[in-house]
């Protein structure tokens, strides 16, 4: 059931997103705590040093050859500094 929840939350989004319509869950985490039927949201803020969305990005596209990743992580997963 609880996949459930959050798939129908997820697409719910994704939907949104699409046709652009309402508030979307960007800069925002919805935690669901199911036993005691409670949600929370939280802010979640940029990281401007972060290798994906920060000022310089060094991963800017997927991996499709893990075998290759794996013998070259600091090319496909640099190191945080
Ligand atoms: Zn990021």
């Amino acid at each position: 059931m609880l996949p459930g929840v959050i798939g129908v939350m997820m697409a719910t989004e994704a939907i949104k997103y699409i046709i652009g319509i309402g508030e979307p869950l960007i800069g925002r985490l919805i935690l669901y705590e199911a036993l005691g039927m409670k949600y929370r949201e939280v802010k979640i803020y940029r990281d401007e040093s972060c290798p994906i969305c920060g000022e310089n990005p060094t991963i800017t596209q997927l991996i499709d050859d893990y075998d290759a990743a794996a013998e070259n992580p600091e090319i496909f997963a640099p190191a945080a500094d």
